[in-house]
């Protein structure tokens, strides 16, 4: 198979670069945007939308709707033609609903993918900048780094220790080890080792590579044709609704049958008027419009969370997120700012204190005895490793100093040009050779330079201990814990830093050569807490949601931040090597009560996670590097971070957050929170409407009385104003003390005994309600189409008054807020009351619903009524809170 991208594999790097018109430093914009222009954007065809007609006519599949097809033709054939018509006419109606929910919900998640939209670090105009990757052409120079996807198909310029997987492409399961040099020309795509391919993940290493192909001309691109699937809308809770209103359908169709034998032999109907009765129970009895507004409120609820920066990747976490009982969070930039400063400056022989704040070279290094000229040369090593064994860069704009890159390698930046030392300087000075990228795994970086007198020498930084072990034995271990104990005390982040000449002037380094370093000596950054992570926090703790950190860092610095944000009491903290040595039951024995667990790699965190889980938690759980995907994969929620994550933690996540914040995932815990209390809501609303109903027409049939509603007005009802009057609960804001009760069971069942209470309790006094204005009406000698008509109109206003207790499950409604209720309630209430009026006095309703209009008295006592079931319903709620039984029914 001859392909664009064949050719290169087996080219030389400099070949391949100058087949491409490109140095090692970029193209430059203006070329960039010719070569877009030309290639077209570096993205893949989406997957054709299912066509609109299609979607439309799914909606139509349904065993419900088949029935209701089956009574209009049943009511034609009975010549009763305009209630067929008002059946068909139903039908549509639920038919355009359920598309438009369905648009909706798709287009919440289709917008969120864009925001996701992936970014390539590719070189322009000798910058490395971040770019989108639609907009890298063929001839970019593009970066990897761990957990990054290809962006396109790349010949490697340079490749340090780096593996990829290319399960997408090849199938190969384990990632493939990379170099630059060229291969066979007649190479298999998976023993292509020069080449990077597009679509595939970055396990470790680091690599440059020239783009050499974009779009459909990669190989990704010319085998699938399509890469990003469209999730499926379905989550638990809309499975178990599913479920729910299947066997309701079964069971009301079988008691219709049932009734229908009643009906016909013992009550002696004729076949025609029984079905119709029949219709009638199952058309109440079945809540049509339910479905569709649970999904509506979970795509409110996603929109939600992407205004509070918390983006959901796949629909079921905003469920889980409501039941989220322990999130377990990294530190470094989600509770704090990570915004470095150097604090301290400890050498063999000295301590250095350093003032200034924030990147800005300004401020002083004194030292704590002697002379600081004497004490700054003498920690003159430790500055120059600090900058040199570094990767990120300072900007200068509009009088405002910035990070490029590792906000704590910026601050050692910062604290160099303090002492007057020049970064580009220093790098021209001392080549850079190779290096070995910072991983979480053994928490050190180092890097190979060329010294100004001709030897090479490998700069290191890292977690002290990390250093200390790749250092000189008489380093005098005992002097560094102690200052470091000290500086950590106080919450600073240590870092140690250690050089070494390596003999035979070699231009790599290997993990090997690593020991017996020179000990430089030790830095302290700070990092303060966010003032956000901290009120969180307290958010999460009045809502019985433990708060676990999990961060690479040091014990004692971990602690100390812990206790500036308050995260527990007394904060209990434990280290890695204590996760290792404990087996996992023992971990589970003891994990509810450590809020703090330092030096932990990724694998601890799977362990962790693995540990709540067994103890019944729902974990919410952060990360960003390529290691921490299991961990994200097999927590509830796992979140990865928008700003500094990888790809690789993103893909594997259910939410992802804009800002990195702590706060974030707090807030989308209580926007998951406020879906679920709305879906129940919702629920709780519609099913006494259809309770109701479904009982004052058993009644009727089996204690032989004319139906107190017609098949078609039942449909009107639980069509029209039940769904526009549900809709509005989809829109409730938060109650204000969602955040102060505990996480709900996740195995608990939707429709809890509470719930259940409450629905049998209101459609009981809804039937009530029914029968006593349909036998009252007649008593005062109305005939049956008016009775008909002032059933439905109380049915409706019981709808809306129920509409406000509900609105507050467990608080009093009666209050000015309850009363005042939300624009969507207000807007939801305007409309059915001009539908209901038109219902009952424009005559062509007249004519098709059978109604009649009404006296201004009718409506006044059927408002009387509404009102005296409004009040008897917060009685309701008055006496289960004096007598506790919120709590008791509550799961
Ligand atoms: P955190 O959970 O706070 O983000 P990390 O896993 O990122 O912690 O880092 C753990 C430790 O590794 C840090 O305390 C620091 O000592 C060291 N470290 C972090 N980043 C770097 C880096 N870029 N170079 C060298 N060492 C680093
Ligand atoms: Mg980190």
């Amino acid at each position: 198979m001859a392909s664009a991208s064949s050719a290169w594999h087996g080219a030389t790097a400099d070949e391949t670069l100058a087949a491409f018109v490109t140095l090692p430093d970029g193209l430059s914009g203006d070329e960039a945007s010719r070569r877009l222009a030309e290639a077209g954007p570096n993205s893949l065809p989406e997957e054709a939308p299912v066509h609109p007609l299609r979607r439309f006519l799914v909606q139509f599949h349904n065993p419900l709707i088949y029935f209701l097809f089956v009574a209009a033709l049943t009511a034609l054939l009975l010549d009763h033609a305009i209630d067929a018509v008002v059946i068909l006419l139903v039908v549509l109606v639920n038919a355009i609903v359920g598309f438009v929910q369905e648009g909706r919900a798709e287009q919440a998640l289709g917008g969120m993918r864009a925001l996701l939209s992936p970014h390539a670090m590719v070189m322009r105009d000798g910058m490395r900048v971040s770019i989108d990757v639609a907009n890298v052409v063929p001839g970019d120079i593009v970066a990897l780094e761990p957990g990054d996807r290809v962006p396109a198909d790349l010949r490697l310029l340079r490749a340090r220790g780096l593996a990829i997987e290319e399960a997408a492409l090849t199938g190969e399961s384990v990632a493939a080890e990379k170099r630059e040099d060229p291969v066979a020309a007649d190479a298999p795509l998976g023993d292509r080792s020069s080449m990077a391919f597009s679509g595939t993940l970055v396990a470790k290493g680091q690599a440059i590579g020239v783009v050499v192909a974009t779009g459909s001309r990669t190989e990704i691109g010319r085998i699938s044709g399509m890469l990003h699937a469209v999730p499926p809308l379905v989550t638990p809770l809309l499975r178990q609704m599913n479920r729910f209103s299947q066997q309701l359908t079964v069971a009301i169709l079988g008691a219709g049958l049932f009734l229908l034998a009643f009906a016909v032999l013992v009550r002696g109907f004729n076949w025609a008027d029984a079905l119709i009765a029949v219709v009638a129970v199952a058309a109440g009895a079945i809540p049509e419009g339910l479905p569709a507004v649970i999904t509506i409120t979970l795509a409110i609820g996603v929109q939600r969370m992407a205004a509070r920066k918390a983006i959901i990747r796949k629909l079921p976490a905003v469920e889980t997120l409501g039941a989220t009982s322990v999130i377990c969070t990294d530190k470094t930039g989600t509770l704090t700012r990570n915004e470095m400063t150097v604090r301290h400056v400890f050498t063999a022989s000295y301590a250095l204190a350093v003032s200034g704040s924030g990147y800005a070279p300004e401020g002083a290094l004194t030292a704590d005895q002697g002379d600081d000229a004497a004490a700054i040369s003498d920690a003159a090593d430790i500055l120059r490793c600090g900058m040199l064994c570094n990767d990120a860069r300072l900007d200068h704009k509009n009088g405002k100093w910035s990070v490029a890159g590792d906000p704590m390698e910026g601050a050692l930046i910062a604290l160099g040009r303090k002492a007057g030392l020049d970064p580009d300087h220093l790098a021209r000075e001392w080549k850079r050779l190779d290096e070995i990228p910072f991983d979480a795994d053994y928490r050190y970086m180092a890097t190979l330079h060329r010294a100004p007198s001709g030897e090479h020498v490998v700069f290191i930084k890292g977690a002290p201990e990390a250093v200390l072990a790749l250092a000189e034995p008489q380093a005098d271990p005992a002097r560094w814990e102690q200052l470091g104990a000290q500086a950590a005390g106080q919450g600073e982040r240590l870092l140690g830093f250690a050089m070494l000449a390596l003999p035979g002037a070699p231009d790599r380094i290997r993990f090997e050569d690593l020991k017996s370093a020179r000990m430089l000596g030790f830095m302290g950054f700070i990092d303060p807490p966010r003032d956000e992570a901290r009120r969180a926090i307290a958010e999460c703790r009045s809502a019985g949601i433990a708060v676990k950190m999990i961060t690479g860092d040091h014990i004692e610095t971990a602690r100390a931040i812990a206790r500036q944000l308050d995260l527990a009491d007394d904060p209990k903290a434990m280290s890695g090597a204590d996760v290792e040595r404990m087996d996992d039951a023992e971990l589970a024995q003891t994990v509810d009560t450590i809020s703090v667990f330092a030096r932990a790699s990724p694998e601890h965190k799977l362990r962790i996670v693995r540990a709540l889980q067994s103890r019944g938690a729902v974990v919410a759980m952060t990360g960003d590097g390529v290691n921490d995907a299991p961990s994200l994969k097999q927590a509830d929620v796992g979140t990865a971070m928008g700003v500094a994550g990888t790809e690789a933690a993103r893909e594997a996540s259910e939410m992802v957050l804009l800002d990195d914040n702590f706060a974030s995932i707090v807030a989308a815990v209580h926007e998951g929170r406020t879906v679920y209390d709305n879906i129940r809501k919702v629920i709780a609303w519609t099913l006494p409407t259809n309770g109701g109903e479904a009982i004052v027409i058993v009644a009727a049939i089996l204690a032989d009385f004319a139906l107190p509603m017609t098949a078609t007005q039942i449909l009107w009802i639980n069509l029209v104003t039940s769904v526009t009057l549900g809709l509005a609960l989809a829109f409730e804001p938060p109650e204000p003390e969602v955040m102060q009760r505990p996480p709900r069971r996740a195995d608990a069942s939707l429709l809890s005994p509470f719930l259940l209470w409450r629905v049998l309790l209101v459609s009981g006094l809804f039937s009530a309600v029914i029968l006593l204005i349909f036998f009252g009406a007649q008593a005062r000698g109305e005939d049956i189409a008016t009775a008909r008509t002032m059933v439905v109109n109380m049915l409706v206003v019981a709808e809306i008054f129920y509409l406000f207790t509900v609105r507050y499950l467990h608080m009093r409604s009666l209050t000015l807020r309850g009363l005042l209720g939300t624009p969507s309630v207000l807007i939801a209430i305007a409309a059915v009351t001009t539908a209901q009026l038109a219902f009952t006095y424009i005559p062509v309703m007249n004519e098709i619903f059978d109604t009649r209009p009404l006296s201004l008295l009718d409506g006044i006592a059927i408002m009387l009524v509404g009102l005296v079931l409004f009040l008897a319903l917060e009685g309701e709620k008055l006496l289960m809170r004096k007598l506790d039984l919120f709590e008791e029914l509550r799961s």
